[in-house]
């Protein structure tokens, strides 16, 4: 089935029980990668790099952009196509559009609310040169340190806001 579907497999593995193959779903981030796992005896695949997986159906299906259903179909009727082998693009991780800068504005203020100047980081910022005034306008504070403390942080500022797209 994977070579029906035109995956690139590693001549290397094609007598191993895992045969390997280029990823057409991730691209393996570049080619002359094989990320993709064929088992050939439970016939079942799986990405290592993605997570993608199935069978040889899904496999079909997924490749041809149809139901499981409408796969087992095709395969079913014998009129067999085999898809010239294909190197798969590599796809680089989708860059997350931000928020606009109003909702980034109302999630950073509210954040800067919740938390506090350390006594060290004050004096370090009164050690530069500023005022108290200033100090408390520009509205310095300082964030926990610990991952679970800012997990906390971000846990309570999703209760307000939808985070998609705050950095
Ligand atoms: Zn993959």
């Amino acid at each position: 089935m994977a070579r029906r579907c035109g995956l690139v497999l590693n001549d290397r593995t094609l007598e191993w029980e895992e045969v390997e193959a280029s990823c057409p779903f991730c691209g393996d981030h570049g080619p002359g990668k094989h990320h993709l796992f064929l088992n050939t005896t439970r016939n079942i695949f799986r990405c290592v790099l993605c997570g993608e997986k199935g069978n040889s159906v899904s496999l079909y299906a997924k490749m041809e952009g149809v139901s499981n259903r409408q796969a087992f179909r095709a395969l079913s009727e014998d009129s067999v196509l085999y898809r010239f082998p294909q190197q798969p693009l590599s796809q680089k991780p989708a860059e997350r559009e931000p928020s606009s800068l109003a909702v980034r504005h109302n999630v950073y203020y509210d954040m800067l609310m919740h938390l506090e100047l350390s006594p060290k980081h004050k004096a370090d910022l009164l050690a530069r040169g500023l005022s108290e005034e200033r100090i408390e306008q520009n509205m310095y504070r300082t964030l926990p340190m610990s991952s679970s403390a800012r997990r906390f942080l971000a846990g309570i500022l999703s209760d307000f806001h939808n985070l998609e797209g705050v950095p």
